[in-house]
């Protein structure tokens, strides 16, 4: 009964939940004018506390999610996000805050910002940060308007940015918001920036370039420091996306290597849930001679007080108010729990994961790129396309009947037929190895069986929806029995 609709569920007579009495002292009626006042009553399920319990567990049971099983997502990092940090972001001196209080009220919310613009700092080796971007691309366009103040500053207006061809999507479009135009940067066979290329594309006009670091790939750009001469040497500067800091927390301090600019997605490595698209935190740090341009931030301890202000330069507010402070909150309860240590353990944790994964399917899967990485590897499944017509679809389709979410299939583009698997650090090996073993039995299936690999899934409530039919024609509404 619990796959219905819980409008279907509805039943006056087991209408059993008890509300508090109404104590607001003026009646509805007094407050709202007659035009503004319902004709009928609200058309609401009635059911039972237990009914609605079940009904939303049924619910979330059909839909894959991390409580559920594993959820190897490569470079978007669905890590597990601790309980503790949902509970301390509930706490109602949280979530009774109001943007619109006096900075005076609200000095406990800004300490908390304050300490963890501080604990970003040391974690990524910039001078200053902001927080108050609310996603990844967010940060980015923050980070490309930085640049082009900065250069104009000093007299310069460069138009070109540089931009790999294993770059998120998100790369060239915020730099093309921002009003660059974007230059591809081709990969060389180790699946690092060909430095040829970007000696000869980085030029007079070039305001610099994005690089992701360890890049998609998840191989660490070994020639970093070259790089950064090259780059640096013709009056650009290095943009770093940060979006997935889950290999370097701890082993590597980006703004000590060479880059100027970094974005931190706080919900990816820093733990917040953030499947189906946001909310978001794409906090934004530089170097020390960019830091006059940054948004507005938390200002440490002027006359006993904190307070978000403005640098003299700064590129402006992105964003009402400061953020989405409740995704700093649990970045800042995920770092004051694991400590230093921890944090460098997760990383550590999360390379070796990966790693594993790789070892294990390698003789299975073919990799395009055979350089060290990090914490996540991508394989191609173009052999399984080329012999037995499976395509990569198939086998991410495949994985959700053996409890698996598929990893992220189809990206980087520069390889095809892509698998891009991330586990993270909190994976049991036993986990890790059940994982392997679907994989296996997959490669075994597309070969001896592509038929069951191609018609899956068939364990799931829907097998195979039509993504741009929903996209497209997205209808969540409930109609009623009246119409
Ligand atoms: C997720 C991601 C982004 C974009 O972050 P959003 O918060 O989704 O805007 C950018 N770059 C990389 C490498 C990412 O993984």
């Amino acid at each position: 009964m619990y796959d219905r609709l819980i409008f279907n569920l509805s039943d006056e007579d087991s209408n059993i939940v008890s509300l508090p009495e109404n104590n607001f002292p003026i009646s509805l009626k007094e407050c709202l004018k007659n035009e503004n006042r319902r004709d009928e009553n609200l058309s609401l399920p009635v059911v039972s506390e237990i009914d609605l319990l079940r009904h939303f567990i049924h619910l979330s049971l059909k839909n894959h999610h991390l409580q559920k099983g594993f959820y190897p997502l490569g470079s978007c990092t669905m890590k597990y996000n601790p309980v503790i940090n949902e509970d301390i972001a509930q706490e109602p001196g949280f979530t009774n805050l109001h943007p619109y209080q006096d900075e005076e009220d609200v000095q406990g919310m800004l300490e908390i910002m304050y300490e963890l613009q501080e604990m970003l700092l040391r974690i990524t080796g910039f001078s200053g940060i902001s927080l108050q971007p609310v996603a990844g691309a967010h940060g980015e366009f923050a980070g490309m308007l930085i640049i082009r103040d900065y250069l104009r500053s000093k007299g310069e207006n460069r138009k070109k940015m540089l931009i790999p061809d294993s770059a998120h999507g998100t790369n060239p479009a915020s730099a093309t918001l921002a009003g660059f135009k974007t230059v591809e940067l081709k990969s060389d066979e180790n699946g690092e920036i060909d430095i040829e290329d970007l000696k000869n594309k980085m030029d007079s006009d070039t305001a610099g370039i994005m690089l992701t670091n360890p890049n998609t790939l998840g191989i660490f750009e070994s020639k970093i420091e070259e790089i950064s001469q090259i780059v640096h040497k013709n009056g650009g500067l290095i943009y770093m996306d940060g979006a997935n800091l889950n290999a370097l927390m701890g082993l590597v301090k980006p703004g000590k290597i060479g880059f100027d600019i970094l974005h931190i997605n706080l919900h990816k490595t820093f733990s917040t849930p953030h499947g189906g698209g946001g909310p978001g935190a794409g906090a934004i740090a530089v170097v020390e001679k960019l830091k006059d341009f940054l948004p507005p931030y938390v200002v440490g301890f002027k006359d006993g007080k904190y307070f978000l202000d403005y640098p003299s330069n700064s590129i402006g507010s992105l964003h009402s108010f400061y953020g989405n402070v409740n995704i700093m909150i649990r970045a800042w309860a995920y770092i004051k729990v694991m400590g230093k240590d921890g944090l460098k353990e997760a990383s550590q944790m999360a390379i070796i994961n990966a790693n594993y994964i790789k070892k294990k399917l390698e003789n299975y899967y073919e990799l395009p790129y055979k350089t060290e990485t990090m914490h996540e590897v991508v394989f191609s499944g173009r052999k399984y396309k080329k012999e037995y017509n499976v395509t990569t679809l198939d086998i991410a389709k495949r994985l959700l009947d053996y409890g698996f979410h598929a990893p992220t299939v189809y990206f980087p583009l520069i390889v095809s037929e892509a698998m891009m698997i991330e586990p993270t650090e909190t994976e049991s090996k036993k986990t890790l190895d059940s994982f392997i073993d679907a994989m296996i039995r997959i490669n075994d299936e597309a070969k001896n069986k592509p038929e069951k690999v191609k018609n899956s899934p068939v364990n799931t409530p829907v097998s195979r929806p039509d993504d741009i039919y929903a996209l497209k024609k997205l209808d969540v509404n409930y109609y009623g029995q009246s119409k």
